[in-house]
Formats: structure tokens, sequence, C-alpha cells
């Protein structure tokens, strides 16, 4: 069996994953994991500068003409080599940073997260073992990773912004599980047969395997793995004991809202509806009501001053607003420009289009508060309006979280994505789908990063996709606070009509 760094990753997550991706890669789903985001090519070639002067190694889909490449740049006394290739025995790596010092070898592994996993551990184990068995004498096996504390100043300190961790003595201590693990893939690779290993925390950790579903398609449409909420670790074992159809899961010991969840989706059940508490909430809104949602993103590598890598970095939000009982609603919004630091310009916006002292709402208020904190720390001169929509916020998602209004619909979740189609199945002017280009935050993130790379006419297209979707985040909220208020006031009448009889 030909392996690469990632293939052999994959079998220390999982050999059947490995095996099926050879054997049944259709069955292979789309899942959103930190695979990809902690081999971030952005980072990779940042941090090739941390070493100055380099010979890269071009990619090839011939792998022999890249070991022959590294053979050539290798040639040479001192030198560092980025991607330099290698193959023993089938096992073939690249390695992102080799550092040749006469004799000695270095080896850099590069990862864009925050922390060094387990798995990095593996993978640089395995670079390790190919280059000792090609008889390189390698001294040093570190993994460069980015430093979460990192704040940025006007320029990008390279040194600061990783941190570099010697894991040699791991990587010599590895060097007989690797060789035994290389060995045992390709025994196991073998099987003609579907490999029977079972599902367990190592399908969801350290990365969520795109296989899940075929492998878990001898259990009942409504199983455990349904149940939102619920820790892995409790789904696993219980489906170890043999507990993870709906029915059975009723009978066991399992906290009251994952039972909820279970009985509302197999009896079909009624919403469920605590008008009281409804009205309890609704009743800390006053008017004028805003309705507030902010879009943001991210980067590993941060370009603008006092921003941290990975900072939440708001680029665009949504108003809807209601100055009075019965009155209209009227829209405002903001989108910066690309390849500009969006904060500041969002902030004044922000603090004309929201006067102080009045209620904003958002769903899942933590978020948006935690936004205007930073953009507040950033400004002072903005600071004290910024806090005071901040103090004034509420939050719509509290009947929710607090299942004062559930339905099976909500399949356990109080995320608007559930809660809105739950309340309004066929209205297709809530519907995420009938939108063009951008139909969730992530999509929001990653088209509005890309929006300096597009034409002036492109861009014009995608900040109108942009521009919508916010849009409908707010107007479902006033929707769903509409509802609220709705089913209350008809309880309202009601009163009144019995107090008149
Ligand atoms: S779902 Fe689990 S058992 Fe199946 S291939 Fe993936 S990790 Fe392995």
């Amino acid at each position: 069996m030909y392996l690469s760094k990632s293939l052999y990753c994959n079998a220390i997550q999982c050999n059947k994953m490995l095996w099926l991706e050879k054997n049944y890669p259709e069955e292979k789903e789309e899942v959103a994991n930190d695979s990809v985001l902690d081999n971030g090519t952005e980072v990779g070639l940042l941090a090739k500068d941390l070493f100055g002067k380099s010979i890269d190694i071009e990619f090839n889909k011939d792998l022999n003409k890249m070991i022959e490449d590294t053979k050539i740049a290798l040639q040479k006394d001192k030198v560092i080599v980025t991607e330099a290739s290698f193959n023993y025995n089938n096992n073939f790596c690249s390695v992102d940073i080799l550092k040749k010092d006469n004799d000695n070898y270095e080896l850099y592994e590069v990862k864009s997260s925050t922390e060094v996993k387990d798995i990095y551990l593996h993978d640089a184990s395995y670079q390790y073992y190919v280059l000792t068995k090609l008889g390189l004498n390698v001294t040093k096996v570190s993994i460069v990773y980015i430093n979460s504390n990192y704040v940025r100043k006007e320029k990008l300190e390279l040194d600061k912004l990783f941190n570099i961790e010697d894991i040699t003595a791991i990587a010599i201590s590895k060097l007989e599980e690797v060789d035994n693990k290389i060995k045992e893939i390709n025994n196991y690779m073998k099987q003609t047969e579907i490999p029977k290993d079972d599902i367990d925390m190592h399908c969801v950790k350290p990365y969520d395997c795109p296989f899940f579903k075929f492998c878990t398609k001898h259990l009942p449409e409504q199983n455990i793995f349904n149940i939102r909420r619920m820790p892995n670790r409790s789904k696993f074992k219980l489906y170890h004991e043999g507990i993870y159809s709906y029915d059975k899961l009723l009978n066991t010991k399992i906290d009251s809202k994952y039972k909820q969840q279970i009985e509302y989706e197999l009896y079909n059940k009624e919403p469920h509806i605590n008008i009281d508490k409804i009205k309890e909430f609704l009743n800390t809104l006053s008017y004028p009501l805003y309705f507030l949602d902010f879009e943001t993103y991210q980067q590993s590598i941060p370009e603008y001053i006092g921003i941290k890598p990975y900072d939440q970095i708001p680029f665009q939000y949504s108003l809807h607003y209601i100055e009075k009982e019965n009155g209209e609603l009227y829209h405002k919004e903001f989108l910066s420009e690309a390849n500009i630091d969006p904060r500041r310009k969002l902030a004044e916006s922000l603090v004309n289009d929201i006067p102080e002292n009045v209620c904003t709402i958002a769903y899942n208020m933590m978020f948006e508060k935690m936004v205007i904190r930073s953009l507040a720390k950033q400004y002072p001169n903005l600071s004290k309006h910024l806090m005071n929509i901040h103090d004034n916020m509420k939050d719509l998602m509290i009947p929710f979280k607090d299942r004062n209004y559930y339905t099976k619909d909500m399949h356990g979740s109080y995320s608007i994505k559930y809660v809105l189609p739950a309340l309004f199945p066929n209205d297709p002017s809530l519907d995420y789908h009938n939108l063009e280009g951008v139909h969730n935050g992530s999509e929001a993130m990653s088209t509005f990063s890309n929006l300096g790379n597009l034409s002036k006419e492109e861009q014009q297209i995608v900040r109108n996709n942009l521009l919508k979707y916010c849009e409908l985040d707010t107007y479902a909220m006033v929707k769903i606070w509409d509802k609220l208020e709705s089913i209350t006031k008809r309880k309202d009448e009601l009163y009144k009509k019995i107090e008149l009889l």
C-alpha cells in the first residue's frame, strides 16, 4: 500500500476509513471538519519565511520528480528546503520545512491550529520514520503552530505569531510504533470484504469521519446519533449497550430534554407552547425594537492591528427596526468593502443606526455581544455608545432554548436554522435554500474573504447575495418575534371574550 502522511494519519484515526476511501470512495460524504483548516496553505507559506531563504520543491503529480528535485536541492551543505519529498518502501512524505546543516537535518511540520494535537505527533513521527529509514540523521523534529495570544501590531512579527514545539523525543519514541502501524495498515488493506470495525469515539475524534453514514446504515432511521446536544461519549456508550433506537432510549435513564425530542418525533406530538412564559419574555422587550445580526470572518494570520489569530472580525450587519406598536418595519444594513479593515466603519455605522437606550434583539446574543465588546475595546471613543447597545440587548433565543416553544420539527435544536422552518414551514420568503450564493454563516464568511479576488461586476453580484442573506437573518427574527406576539395576544383576546360572557 502506497502511503502518504495524510493517509497514514487517516489510518491512525481508523484503518477502516482508509479501506473505505480506497474501495468505496463514492460513500464518502462532505463533512466540515478541521483537517483542512489544520493544514492551511496560507499559514504554511508564511511559516517558511521564519527560516529565511529556501528552495521550494514544486508539487508534481509524478512524485518521483519531487523526490529527484529534493535530491538535487539537498546537494548543498546548508540549505532550507520546503516540501522536500521522500519515499521509503512505498511510504511517501513531503516535509513542510527541512533544514539541512551538513549531515544533520531538522524537520518542521506546520499547522494552522493554535495547539499541538495528538494527531500531529503521529504525522511528524511518520515523517521522522521515513527520513530515518532512508539514512538521514534527523536531529530535531518540531511542530510549528499558531500562537493564539499573538496580537497584531503595525507589522506582522512572524517569530511571535508562530510557536515552535520540539517533539524530537516523542518522534524517537514512536519509531517502532510507526513501523508496526505501517505493517498493520498493509495487512488490513488486503481484506476483500467490508471490515467489521464498529463505530466509536474515533469516528468523531480527532476529525468527523466522512464515512459515518455508511458505517451507521444498520441503525434505524431514528437513532441516538440524531439526538441534539447529547455528548458523543454518552451516545457511543449507549450504542454499545444496544440502546440506540428511539423506543429503547425512551425506557432508559436519560435527560428529559433528550426524551422530549424523542417523544415529539416518535409520536408526532403537537407543539408545546407555554404562553405565560413566552409572555414573560416578551414583557422584557420594549419599543423601539432593533433586530441585529452580524456576519464575521476569521483570519489565521491577523491582517489588522489589534486582532489575534482567529478573532471574529465583523464585516457586515443587518438591522430591522420598529419604532412603535403596530409601527412600520424599517431596514438598515452595512457591508464593508473588500481588502480593508472593516471594523471602524462598521462600528461607526452601528452607533449611527442604533440609538442609545433602545432594546436591541439578537438571536443567540452571546455572539453579538462578544463582537460589540471587542469593537468597544478597539475604539474607545465609540465605546460608551457601543456598550450601551451591548447592555440593552435581549436574546430572542430564550423561549426556544428554555423549550417554552417546542415542536417536533425543531429536532431538539434551538438554533434559528431549525426554529425558523419549524415555525414557518411553507413560507418561501423565509427559506434560506431560496437564496442565491450565500445560504449560511460559513458561506458568508468564505464569500467575503474571497471578495477582493473578484472583478467589479462579480463583486456587485456577490455583495448583493451577502446583503440578501444577512437581511433574511434579521427578517426571520422579526417574523419569529411577531409569531410569539400574535400567539400571546390571541390568548389575551380569548380571556377577554370569556370575561364578557
Ligand atoms: S465511521 Fe468510524 S468506523 Fe467507519 S470508517 Fe469512519 S471512523 Fe472508521
